[in-house]
């Protein structure tokens, strides 16, 4: 039999020719509108860090103290001697926040989006699913026994077309329909609004992941259902606190028979260790800080108008976001890659978005946009992508 290394290193390999390897760069210190990577500050234009929480004072206060009165770890899973007070202050200020009856919290969204869905929906089911939703909800279809669906990205005919099938089958005992809230590589906002009235009209509930709406959209960055005056109508408004709330973990928010539900359930919940004292801590001043004040949110939206607007007017191609992820459309791979190499040069750090991620045709940077960029650093970034688009021939 080949040596275990010798098969991994033939894919990686593999990997390497199709240009598809990571090679993640090193932050040397906090993550910010400007950070140490690889030896160089750089201006950053590629982070989830949407409201600049992730280095702020006031999180970090309450991680430290967190340390200091309940220690680094749980030293168990949620279910048997992992819960503490902190993280059932963090569930409810999730719902206070949301408004909704209760939450769970998970350590990742990752993990509640595989271990929510699977739970949520299962045999006699169906799972109806936006093609362009994330890697995440995909793993969790894939754990469901529901039979599965897709339809076409943000097209509600499609929708409809595939409810009115599974109508006519009438058998499923429940149907879900699952969306990403704002769609990571476009940055366009999915219509929540007529999903629901969909949801209504078929008697089928609503799985919606919030991820990059969290802290962006709606009063106080409350996300996609306060955006769109949804509340209560929703069933499951799962998010992450790994993006603009500047920490980590994974929550869904619903009523309080659903979280009842998955705390009893969702594999990844219970089968895991919980989230460090210092993590629930600076989950929780996040929310607070933002139930508190929205200046934030608004100063990310001017940011965001500012940068876009800009970017048109050189005559680039930012595509259809409507929200702070702009992506600059390069068509080839190769141009997107070269483009991220002139902007490191000129001291932005932006990443290429590549096929498999995207079409093939359809590479680019996604700039990313903060709240703690100001202005300065967003006219630098205009004109570090004008110096590199000249060059490369995207703009004239
Ligand atoms: N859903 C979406 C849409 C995401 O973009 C991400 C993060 N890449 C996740 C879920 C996973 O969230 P987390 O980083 O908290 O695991």
């Amino acid at each position: 039999m080949p040596e275990l290394d010798t098969l991994l290193l033939k894919e990686i390999e593999d990997l390497s020719q199709k240009d598809l390897l990571w090679k993640p760069r090193t932050f040397e210190g906090p993550s910010d509108a400007h950070s140490m990577v690889e030896g160089r500050k750089v201006l950053i234009f590629c982070s989830n860090n949407y409201l600049g929480l992730s280095n702020h004072p006031s999180l970090k206060e309450a991680a430290i103290r967190a340390v200091q009165t309940h220690g680094a770890g749980t030293g168990s899973v949620r279910p048997i001697a992992g819960t503490m007070d902190l993280h059932i202050e963090l569930e409810k200020t999730i719902a206070r926040f949301k408004r909704t009856e209760d939450s769970i919290y998970f350590q990742t969204g990752f993990a509640a989006n595989a271990g929510g869905i699977p739970q949520l929906m299962g045999e006699g089911d169906l799972a109806i699913s936006d093609e362009l939703n994330h890697g995440s909800i995909i793993d969790g279809v894939r754990l469901t026994k529901a039979e599965r669906a897709i339809y076409k990205h943000a097209n509600m005919d499609d929708l409809a077309r595939v409810l009115e099938e599974a109508s006519k089958k009438s058998s499923y005992k429940r149907i879900w329909i699952i969306t990403d809230g704002v769609f990571s590589m476009d940055g366009d906002i999915a219509p929540l609004d007529r999903i629901s009235t969909l949801a209504n009209a078929y008697g089928a509930y609503v799985y919606v992941d919030d991820a990059h709406g969290d802290g962006v959209l709606g009063s106080h960055g409350r996300g996609i259902v306060d955006h769109f005056k949804l509340e209560g109508k929703i069933e499951a408004d799962m998010g992450t606190f790994s993006k603009a709330f500047g920490v980590v973990g994974g929550t869904i928010a619903g009523s309080a028979t659903l979280a009842k539900y998955l705390r009893n359930k969702a594999r990844s919940w219970l089968l895991t260790g919980s989230a460090p004292p210092a993590t629930a801590a600076a989950c929780i001043a996040s929310l607070q800080l933002l139930e508190k004040d929205d200046t934030l949110v608004k100063k990310l939206w001017e940011n965001t108008k500012y940068f876009k607007a800009k970017m048109k007017e050189l005559g680039f191609d930012t595509g259809n976001s409507q929200s702070p992820i702009t992506p600059v459309m390069c068509g080839e791979s190769s141009v997107a890659k070269r483009l991220a190499d002139e902007l490191w040069e000129g001291g932005v750090y932006a990443v290429p978005i590549v096929f498999p991620m995207v079409a093939r045709d359809k590479a680019r940077i996604r700039a990313m946009i903060n709240a703690s960029h100001s202005r300065e650093d967003l006219d630098f970034a205009v004109a570090a992508f004008e110096k590199a688009g000249r060059k490369l021939g995207l703009v004239k």
